[in-house]
């Protein structure tokens, strides 16, 4: 068959099975309240969960940044592109987690697939939570290690795929907030199996990074835990700090191991230094308005309990992912649609991104949300559950 035939045939047969994925185009700045098209929405599914990608602080920053360094680095790190922008990020990255250094990288997809990498090769293991975010499942691809997927948060079964005699080195590495279902992994008992397995953990924080521990320094934090030793982080620029980019942090070997390893940190263009200057005010923010943290967990806490007022039933997550499982694609559709007439942007999020029948409306707070907005998701909620009859 000619290929575009072939493409038109995958395409029908995705579009028939509800799963065809559009976009809308966003006419204003990434907030609470936006302009889709030329319709406002109430927004209840960005990642910008402390309302920073539109912060006077951040903007201010990237303008004057560009105005003083210029529009673009012009080249990779390793060659002549290393700003101070880029290094001042790095240090102050570093001192909040508590690491000893930190690497920044362009995306928290290229920091995920540089890791197993750098660090694997053919007599490795990597082992993974089967609910892990995709950057982190295709890291396996781009090394030799063998790879093996545990029951997502099942510790037996993640025992039971470590054989430290057979292997030279094990990498652990899992989402430390669970991206589509907001529930978090067991960070301790991670920890403390990978230092009796001299393994080492690495935890994608990319929505608790911001989010979650003393003034957001991330799910590490949260458990009273430092990336050091068998610890390696990674966190993201992109989401709770309302900036671009992402950094792995941990003990100066292993960040230099990076620097010299790491094929998508090599081979690409340095990230703007606007961008960098903007994620170093982000970084200031969390420290210095630390009502965010505080309005945000108020609301994930008003909104579980009225949800539950309400009979519906969310997944058990403390994080600002608060999913509604609904099934089938088909029904996600809908309530979304429903959700949509009332002016409520709520986007379904349907298989392969999540496994199959248990497509969902993927609600994110956010700490810019008022009492009102969430009222006003609630009464749209309560409709979608009088269509599921429950
Ligand atoms: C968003 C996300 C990433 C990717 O980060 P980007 O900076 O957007 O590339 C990695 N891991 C998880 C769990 C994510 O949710």
């Amino acid at each position: 068959m000619p290929w575009k035939d072939a493409l038109a045939e995958e395409h029908r047969e995705r579009r028939e099975r509800a799963l065809w994925r559009t976009r809308q185009q966003l006419n204003s700045p990434q907030s609470v309240e936006v302009i889709r098209g030329s319709n406002r929405f109430l927004n209840f599914c960005s990642n910008d969960y402390l309302g920073l990608a539109n912060h006077p602080r951040l903007k201010e920053a990237a303008v004057t940044a560009s105005k003083t360094w210029g529009a673009g680095s012009g080249a990779s790190h390793l060659v002549c592109g290393h700003q101070a922008s880029h290094h001042r990020l790095e240090e102050e990255l570093a001192d909040f987690v508590g690491a000893q250094s930190a690497l920044l990288f362009s995306t928290g997809y290229m920091a995920n697939l540089a890791i197993p990498q750098s660090f694997l090769s053919r007599n490795d293991l990597l082992v993974q939570d089967k609910l892990n975010h995709a950057s982190l499942i295709d890291s396996a691809s781009l090394c030799r290690a063998t790879f093996k997927r545990y029951r997502h948060n099942d510790i037996n079964h993640l025992q039971k795929s470590l054989n430290t005699e057979k292997y030279r080195r094990t990498l652990i590495s899992v989402d430390a907030v669970f991206s589509m279902d907001g529930d978090q992994a067991p960070i301790t008992q991670l920890s403390d199996i990978a230092e009796e397995n001299q393994a080492v953990l690495l935890i994608d924080d990319a929505h608790g990074f911001g989010v979650l521990g003393e003034q957001g320094r991330g799910s590490y934090s949260a458990n009273r835990l430092i990336p050091n030793g068998p610890r390696l982080m990674l966190g993201t620029l992109g989401k709770a700090l309302g900036s671009f980019g992402a950094f792995v942090a941990g003990d100066r070997v292993y960040i230099d191991h990076l620097k010299q390893f790491a094929r998508t940190y090599t081979y690409t263009t340095a990230l703007p230094p606007a961008v960098a200057e903007a994620s170093r005010t982000a970084l200031s923010i969390l420290q210095d308005e630390p009502w965010r943290q505080e309005q945000l967990h108020q609301n994930i806490e008003y909104f579980r309990k009225c949800v539950a007022d309400i009979g519906l039933e969310l997944m058990s997550s403390q994080t600002p992912i608060q999913p509604l499982v609904l099934g089938d694609e088909k029904n996600a559709l809908a309530a979304s649609q429903i959700l949509e007439n009332m002016g409520i942007w709520v986007s379904a999020i349907r298989p392969p991104t999540v496994p199959a029948d248990t497509a969902r409306l993927r609600i994110t707070l956010t700490a810019e949300h008022k009492r009102e907005h969430i009222d006003q998701l609630l009464e749209g909620l309560q409709q979608i559950g009088g269509d599921h009859g429950q």
